[in-house]
């Protein structure tokens, strides 16, 4: 088959921002689309082949190649935008004077400033957020002047189609503005000019954010669901050798981790991860550590390669029957074998939808950004999930960490989280599944597309 509508997705250089875009890619490429996927260079050797007939990947330069080594978020990101904005404009041209130009930019909701490059040459853009929806309606409320920043500790906030949020459920950033004002920044921003979108693609699916997104609509904002953007084995197994994203920014352990979690019973594994960024003190470590030992449980504990020095060594050696720490995994795979009873996690938002898109209930133990209103609404709203309550320091003792994985793997609220897991696996699979929302949101997109 010629694929004659030609799609850009341009993709934040980060793990959590590019999984999600590189999977609507391959749905793209599903469903007849010619798709070529443009990201930056600094990540641009990661990338493993992806099968020939599904789409093509284009990397431009970010200026990372002369970045200074020190250098402050403030910096990188504004080195960043300049760069971008130059290269980002010569690859839509060169395609635009190639024989299928691009009808169309997709790209990450933080850049919004590409927008602007896109009409300039002619071709129409779309924003893809990679948060939840209700973390976009926050954004978009504090971005308008409704959340008196920063929130006051012990303040809740009320928002519509929300259930009120307390100080500990909200966007780290707009709790503490001085923190990363870059960040904070970057994160309202992406309502600056949503409104001149005529579409914004969200990664989540409309049955697990109902009232929020009920509440877009009726705004008028262009919501469109198409998620969750995980690779189709694990939902609806309609794409050929969709087996995994198809870019690991760190190496991951497969052997490891999957042999020897043959060698585990059913749902007897705690899996430990804080994501891509998140950092945890040596403290915390130390607490984690022994909570996991003390809960007797086996764990699988993902500790990235710079994080690896803070691990209490005595205690690890201790734990070595128990435990075993890899510096990154196959994270999918791990959530979908059968030896993993509960996600111990940061919940950022991909790792919470792969978790509710697998069945795989959580112990919630937001670090920052966003992680702590996915928390509220996994343990609140969905109920798959219990919270980590911090002490008076900010830490997760030992004794909360034993409580919290063994009310999921052994109590009775576990056995409830895991059967709400269980639904929220199947609504997943269906909402991508043929005549499913965020399928039908895709099959409108495209053939809005084809035909324009
Ligand atoms: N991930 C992975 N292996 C790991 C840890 C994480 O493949 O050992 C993947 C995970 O599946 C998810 C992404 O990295 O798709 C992390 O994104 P998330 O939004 O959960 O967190 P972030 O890294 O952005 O904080």
């Amino acid at each position: 088959m010629e694929r004659e509508t030609h799609i850009l997705l341009f993709a934040y250089p980060v793990q959590g921002h590019i999984n999600p875009m590189l999977q609507f890619s391959k749905r793209l490429a599903s469903k007849g689309l010619r798709v070529t996927f443009v990201t930056t260079i600094s990540i641009g050797n990661s990338m493993q082949a992806l099968p020939s007939h599904s789409i093509n990947v284009e990397i431009i330069s970010d200026g990372s190649e002369e970045a200074k080594d020190a250098e402050s978020i403030d910096a990188s990101l504004e080195r960043y935008k300049l760069h971008v904005s130059q290269s980002l404009s010569k690859l839509i041209e060169k395609h635009y004077s190639s024989s299928y130009p691009p009808k169309i930019l997709v790209y990450d909701s933080i850049m919004p400033w590409a927008l602007e490059i896109a009409r300039k040459i002619g071709i129409d853009g779309v924003p893809f957020f990679t948060q939840s929806c209700v973390v976009n309606a926050i954004n978009y409320h504090a971005n308008h002047g409704a959340i008196q920043m920063p929130v006051e500790e012990g303040a809740s906030i009320s928002l519509p189609s929300i259930p009120s949020l307390g100080f500990d459920d909200l966007t780290s950033f707009l709790c503490d503005k001085g923190m990363y004002p870059a960040w904070l920044e970057l994160a309202l921003n992406q309502f600056s000019n949503f409104q001149e979108a005529n579409l914004l693609l969200c990664n989540t699916f409309n049955e697990l954010e109902n009232e929020v997104v009920n509440w877009m609509t009726s705004q008028q904002w262009p919501v469109k669901t198409i998620g969750p953007a995980i690779p189709s084995i694990y939902l609806d197994k309609r794409l050929e050798d969709d087996k995994e994203y198809g870019v690991h920014l760190f190496k991951p352990d497969v052997d490891a981790c999957m042999k020897w979690l043959d060698t585990k019973e059913s749902d007897s594994v705690v899996y430990t991860s804080f994501g891509s960024l998140a950092s945890l003190g040596e403290e915390q470590m130390d607490e984690l550590t022994r909570g996991l030992k003390n809960s007797n449980c086996y764990f699988l504990w993902v500790v990235r390669e710079t994080e690896q020095k803070k691990l209490p060594p005595n205690l690890l050696q201790e734990t070595s029957e128990k435990g075993l720490v890899v510096s990154w995994c196959p994270q999918l795979e791990v959530l979908a074998h059968k030896a993993i009873g509960c996600f111990m996690t940061h919940c950022g938002w991909n790792s919470t939808l792969e978790a509710l898109s697998l069945g795989v209930p959580m112990v919630a133990m937001p670090i920052w950004t966003d992680q702590p209103t996915n928390a509220k609404f996994i343990v609140d709203v969905w109920k798959v999930g219990v919270r980590i309550k911090l002490d008076e320091r900010g830490i997760a003792t030992k004794e909360e960490i034993e409580l919290c994985i063994k009310e999921v793997i052994e109590g009775e609220r576990g056995k409830e989280m895991k059967m709400n897991s269980v639904r929220w696996k199947e609504l997943a699979k269906e909402a991508v599944d043929e005549g499913g929302s965020s399928d039908k949101n895709i099959e409108e997109f495209v053939a809005k597309l084809v035909n324009s």
